[in-house]
């Protein structure tokens, strides 16, 4: 045993100040032979139009709805919404009793959009031009100012699951935006740990958090003028990103042209390095966090810092993927790949997509 604690060959605990959680780190365990699922490696070269997709411009959803012949990106109602406008309000009952405190429930109506990112079935957000991504930037953008208007609104969530093995069932490229009378879970807490942070210290810990990776840009894989993406020092997926602005800025309607080109920007480096990884269509779940659409107080739009967060699952080429089992469903989440070591490796890839060259 050596005397020193060393961060590459010790397990240690890493603390995620956003959701005040713990990840536990297993470096020593990166050379463990692998005996678990193997994921197929699709390599299927897809058309640009597919007749059959209910994405494809011009055709015919399942509902029967007729999809414009959009040229750019296109917005529409989800027809199978996971949470709808048209439903009564729930009534809360009063009384104090064991069943009132123990099983409590909130009626959540909403409205979900489907936003696709370009005509053209068989490109990804890396295959995409800068100033197609920034298209898509733009309509978000419009989407989170549309649903500020309506001011029952609470939260606009932005999410887009790409591959298979995210669950995703249709590869023409697109995200889902739902909003919600209700602030979700997930940007509650890192609002809670924002507003702690704030009291405690008096600054913003993403701002602040910010500083300690451009000091020190170890776990920087992308950045430009605007923004930055790090693994960050707790993260849970091997080659999680978080992707951060520089400057305090709440919320995408607060961005000017030119920080959305740049974000436009680091997306597409971002993911060029990620199909490049494993030479593979990156899979992954992507997300923004952002003020609420409907803050409840200016606090909590003051306090909201732009970020994303990229989730992929893959672990240690494109056919092996992390799954979170066992003692991360009933201990805490666990990884083996250092967050240091994760971004060297994304920065040792070539920053031309692999289909390029
Ligand atoms: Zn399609
Ligand atoms: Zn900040
Ligand atoms: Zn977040």
């Amino acid at each position: 045993m050596t005397s020193t604690f060393d961060f590459n060959n010790n397990s240690h605990r890493r603390y995620n100040p956003l959701t005040d959680s713990w990840v536990l780190v297993s470096p020593h365990r990166t050379q463990r032979p692998w005996l678990g699922q193997q994921e197929k490696n699709l390599t299927d070269v897809l058309p640009a139009y597919d007749p059959k997709c209910y994405l494809c411009p011009g055709n015919t959803r399942a509902t029967g709805a007729v999809n414009d012949k959009y040229g750019s990106t296109y917005v529409f109602v989800n027809d199978y919404q996971a949470v709808k406008d048209d439903q009564p309000p729930y009534e809360q009952p009063t009384e104090n009793n064991l069943r009132n405190r123990l099983l409590r429930v909130q009626g959540v109506a909403g409205n979900c959009y489907v936003i696709c990112f370009s005509p053209n079935h068989n490109v990804t957000l890396p295959l995409m031009t800068v100033p197609e991504i920034e298209n898509v930037i733009g309509t978000w953008t419009d989407l989170y100012l549309k649903m500020q208007s309506e001011t029952k609104f609470r939260y606009l969530q932005i999410f887009e699951n790409k591959g298979a093995s995210m669950g995703c069932s249709n590869p023409h490229p697109h995200c889902q935006a739902w909003c919600t009378e209700s602030l979700p879970s997930e940007p509650a807490k890192e609002i809670l740990s924002l507003r702690k942070y704030k009291a405690e210290n008096g600054t913003c810990l993403l701002c602040d958090y910010n500083t300690i990776e451009m000091e020190d840009p170890k776990r920087v894989v992308v950045s430009n003028d605007s923004f930055i993406a790090v693994v960050p020092f707790w993260a849970i997926w091997p080659f999680e990103t978080l992707v951060l602005s520089k400057s305090h800025t709440t919320s995408l309607a607060e961005f000017t042209p030119a920080q959305k080109a740049d974000l436009a920007d680091l997306i597409q480096k971002l993911t060029v390095r990620y199909d490049n990884l494993f030479e593979t269509s990156f899979p992954y779940s992507m997300g923004m966090h952002q003020a609420p659409v409907n803050p409840l107080d200016s606090d909590e739009k003051d306090l909201s810092h732009f970020h994303m967060h990229f989730y992929p699952p893959l672990l240690r080429g494109a056919t092996v993927r992390k799954f979170l089992v066992g003692y991360e469903m009933l201990g805490e989440p666990q990884r083996d790949l250092t967050p240091e070591q994760a971004a060297d490796r994304i920065r040792a890839v070539d920053e031309v997509h692999y289909s390029k060259k």
